[in-house]
């Protein structure tokens, strides 16, 4: 018995084959699905799947990627759709700097000139301080829509499922003064060990996706040895993400049982320890209320 933590079951790839999808997740014994938005809009199909089917719960939030474009005011749908008692969590938001103006300058210019000598040129231009300046705002807007979120989990009682990816150190530092308010998912851990040790420090949980079946992804394999048991849980993160030997493929919830069984294998454990022991901590995390 396992629960996939962190699905993106509402996106259109799942459209043709929606319930195929859920019954190969049940076969493969994975009995609980949570369905994470990214936005407004997602999380109310979240919450619709969450209300139709009753192994699918759903985290409702605004993913950092979505800050240009996400409405004035999100707590306030937010809050109208966490009354739904099929709602566990909130999230997933966080920081993503991975696209920053700047850097798609950066490629814009790779495409015409070496990269080293883009980057030399990158901040003498004036180009490059305009895109500097686009990197700030965009970083702020990014930041007030993550902070928001929490903000009202700590006022709801939940917990947070938090995306992080290029921006570690701002990261941590927005969830520094929630510990012990509320606790979040780093989820799709992908760091070092000195990483997952400053989450658990400030008693925040990782979780871990396909990527431990990597062959590039040793690291993290390593990382899912060391952590304590009751400290991670798993997920896929589908469509995203497929574990080997589907790697590029369309990842689904099914494969939840590939990570845990990879976890499991590098941890030199049988299966089932991993999974009592991921199904218990993801039951403390998440509100199951019905
Ligand atoms: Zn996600």
């Amino acid at each position: 018995m396992l629960i996939e933590t962190h699905a993106h079951l509402d996106y259109p790839e799942f459209a043709g084959d929606f319930d195929d999808v859920l019954r190969r997740a049940t076969e493969a014994g994975v009995t609980r699905i949570i369905t994470i938005g990214t936005s407004v809009e997602s999380s109310k199909r979240a919450v619709n799947l969450a209300e139709k089917y009753p192994s699918i719960y759903a985290v409702i939030g605004v993913h950092p990627t979505y800050a240009e474009e996400a409405e004035e005011d999100v707590i306030t749908p937010l809050w109208e759709l966490a009354k739904s008692p099929r709602v566990v969590a909130f999230g997933e938001t966080g920081l993503d700097y991975h696209r920053l103006p700047s850097l798609e300058l950066t490629k814009e210019r790779s495409t015409r000139a070496t990269q080293s000598i883009a980057d030399a040129f990158q901040y003498s231009t004036e180009e490059g301080i305009e895109a500097g300046i686009h990197d700030g705002a965009y970083k702020s807007k990014q930041a007030s829509l993550f902070e928001q979120q929490p903000d009202l989990a700590v006022e709801l009682g939940f917990n947070v499922v938090i995306h992080q990816r290029d921006a570690w150190n701002d990261t941590l530092e927005i969830m520094r003064p929630y510990s012990g308010k509320l606790r979040g998912v780093f989820h799709c851990f992908g760091g070092t060990i000195e990483q997952a040790n400053q989450v658990l420090d400030l008693d925040h949980l990782v979780s871990f996706t396909g990527i431990v079946t990597f062959k590039n992804g040793a690291g993290v394999r390593e990382v899912a040895t060391q952590i304590p048991l009751w400290k991670f849980m798993v997920e896929t993160d589908c469509p995203y993400l497929a574990p080997v030997p589907f790697r590029g493929k369309r990842c689904e919830p099914a494969y939840t049982r590939i990570v845990a069984e990879s976890i499991a294998a590098a941890r030199g454990l049988p299966l089932v320890d991993i999974a009592e022991a991921t199904t218990e901590t993801a039951e403390k995390f998440f509100r199951f209320r019905a």
